[in-house]
C-alpha cells in the first residue's frame, strides 16, 4: 500500500489502522478479504483457520510488502484456548468459519449445526465481554423460501415483488419441516443472528451481520479429485466447473428451476471493506450483500457457463451439455431448496452507498478463465493416469 496517503471514511474522517482477528481467513471469502486488506489498506490481520492453502500467496515469501501485517494461526475454534487472547489483541473480529456447502446440510446435520451455532458462541461471548466489535457472516439462506412460492403456480401475485424480494427488516424466515434437514444450516445461522442481535440489545455488543447472496469467483470451494475429495460435492460454481473441465454433462438438480442472483466476489469484498472502515454506519445493522441484476435459473447458469467455457478453453461444448438429476439422487434424503433469492438493497445503499458492478457474463468469464488456467492441466494428467492404470 502507498504510504503517506491518508485514507478517509465515508464521512471524511481519517481511517485508523486496525488489527483484525479474521476467523475462517483461509476460505474462499477470507482469502479475497485478506488480499484486499493487504494490497489496499494499512490494517493488520491475525488470520485464523485450520487450512491456509488459499492464502499461501499472501504469507510467503516473508519479503512480501505486507509480511509484517499478516500472521497465520493454525487453530480450530472448537477447542483452542488461544482464541480469546487473539480476539482481545484485536480491534475487530470477523467470523467467517462455517460448514457452508449444501451437500453437508442434510448428510452431516449435527456438524452443520455445531459449526454454525455452537462453535460461534464463544466468539460472540468473547467479543461481548471484551467490548470488541464483531462482523459475523450469516447467509441469505436465513430467508428460506419466498412467500410467493406458496401461492398457486398461476397466481398473478407471484409477479409482485412484495412476494419475493428479501428485506432484512421485514421478510420472514420460512424453512421446511424438521425432516428436511437442508434447513439445519439456515436455522443455526438464524439462531446465531438472533443471539448476536440480543447481545447488542442487552449488552451493547457492537455488531454487523452480513448475509451473502451467492458470492462466486476464483478459489471457491474445490475441484473434486484435484484439490478436494473425489466424492466431495462443492457448491454449484465448482460442480459445474468440474464437469466442464472433465467434458462431462452438467447435472441439473430437479430440472435446474431454482433461481439465484450471483455476485462477483470482488464486488462483495468492496462492501465488506466499507463495513470494516465505517463502523458508525455499519454497527447494529444486518446487510444483504448480493447483485439483484444477476438473476438466472440454475439451468440458465449451466447454459451460460457452457458457452463461456467453450470460449475460454477453445473447445467445442458437448452436444447435450446438461442432464437432469433428482435431488434425492444428487444430495440424498432431506434435501430441499430455496426457490428464489433477490436481495433488497435499500439498507446497504442508504448506510454505505454501495452497489455491485459486475455482470454475470463478465464475472463468469473471468472466473472460468481462472478455473481453466488453474485446473485444466491437472485434470488432463489425472484422466491419463486413470486410463493408464
Ligand atoms: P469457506 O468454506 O471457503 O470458508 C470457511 C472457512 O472456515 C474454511 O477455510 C474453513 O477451514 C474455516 N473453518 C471452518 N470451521 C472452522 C473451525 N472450527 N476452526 C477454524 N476454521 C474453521 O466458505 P466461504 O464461502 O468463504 O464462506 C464464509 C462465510 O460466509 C461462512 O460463514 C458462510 O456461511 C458465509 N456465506 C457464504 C456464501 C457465499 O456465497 N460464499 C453464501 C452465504 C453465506
Ligand atoms: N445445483 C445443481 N447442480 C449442481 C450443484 C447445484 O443443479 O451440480 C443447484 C442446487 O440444487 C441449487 C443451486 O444449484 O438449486 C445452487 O446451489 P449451491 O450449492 O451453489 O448453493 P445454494 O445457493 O443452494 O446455497
Amino acid at each position: 500500500m502507498a504510504t503517506g496517503v491518508s485514507r478517509v471514511d465515508l464521512d471524511g474522517r481519517p481511517i485508523k489502522p486496525l488489527t483484525i482477528c479474521m476467523i475462517g481467513a483461509g476460505g474462499f471469502i477470507g482469502s479475497h478479504l485478506c488480499e484486499k486488506l493487504m494490497s489496499e489498506t494499512p490494517h493488520k490481520v491475525l488470520a485464523l483457520d485450520v487450512y491456509n492453502d488459499k492464502i499461501k500467496h499472501l504469507l510467503e515469501p516473508d519479503t512480501l510488502p505486507w509480511a509484517d501485517r499478516i500472521q497465520f494461526h493454525r487453530l480450530n475454534v472448537k477447542h483452542d484456548s488461544r482464541l480469546e487472547g487473539l480476539i482481545k489483541m484485536s480491534d475487530l473480529t470477523i467470523n467467517l468459519a462455517a460448514i457452508c456447502t449444501p451437500a453437508d446440510y442434510n448428510t452431516r446435520p449435527l456438524d452443520t449445526i455445531y459449526s454454525n451455532f455452537i462453535d460461534a458462541l464463544p466468539v460472540v461471548k468473547y467479543c461481548s465481554e471484551n467490548n470488541k466489535r464483531l462482523i459475523h457472516f450469516s447467509t441469505c439462506e436465513v430467508y428460506g423460501k419466498t412467500i410467493g412460492s406458496f401461492l398457486p403456480k398461476d397466481s398473478p401475485l407471484r409477479q409482485d415483488p412484495a412476494y419475493y424480494i428479501l428485506k432484512e427488516d421485514d421478510s420472514p424466515c420460512i424453512f421446511g419441516s424438521i425432516e428436511k434437514q437442508r434447513w439445519s444450516y439456515a436455522c443455526a445461522k438464524q439462531l446465531i443472528e438472533r443471539l448476536i442481535y440480543a447481545e447488542g440489545a442487552e449488552n451493547d455488543l457492537q455488531f454487523t451481520i452480513v448475509r451473502p447472496f451467492n458470492w462466486i469467483g476464483p478459489r471457491m470451494d474445490f475441484i473434486p479429485g484435484i484439490d478436494g475429495p473425489s466424492e466431495g460435492v462443492p457448491r454449484v460454481l465448482a460442480c459445474f466447473s468440474n464437469s466442464l473441465l472433465r467434458r462431462e454433462q452438467l447435472k441439473l438438480v430437479d430440472g435446474g428451476q431454482s433461481q439465484r442472483t450471483f455476485i462477483y466476489i470482488k464486488d462483495a469484498i468492496e462492501a465488506v471493506l466499507l463495513m470494516i472502515e465505517n463502523p458508525d454506519r455499519a454497527n447494529g445493522h444486518i446487510f444483504n450483500v448480493g447483485n439483484p441484476n444477476n438473476e438466472v435459473t440454475v439451468r440458465q447458469l449451466a447454459e451460460m457457463m457452457t458457452e463461456i467455457y467453450s470460449k475460454v478453453s477453445a473447445e467445442p461444448p458437448l452436444e447435450v451439455p446438461t442432464i437432469d438429476v433428482s435431488s434425492k439422487v444428487f444430495y440424498g434424503e432431506g434435501y430441499d431448496d430455496s426457490d428464489k433469492r433477490i436481495p433488497d438493497m435499500t439498507i446497504i445503499n442508504r448506510q454505505l452507498g454501495w452497489n455491485p458492478k459486475t455482470s454475470l457474463w463478465d464475472l463468469l468469464e473471468s472466473t472460468l478463465t481462472y478455473q481453466h488456467r488453474t485446473y485444466a492441466e491437472a485434470i488432463r494428467q489425472s484422466i491419463s493416469k486413470a486410463i493408464a492404470s
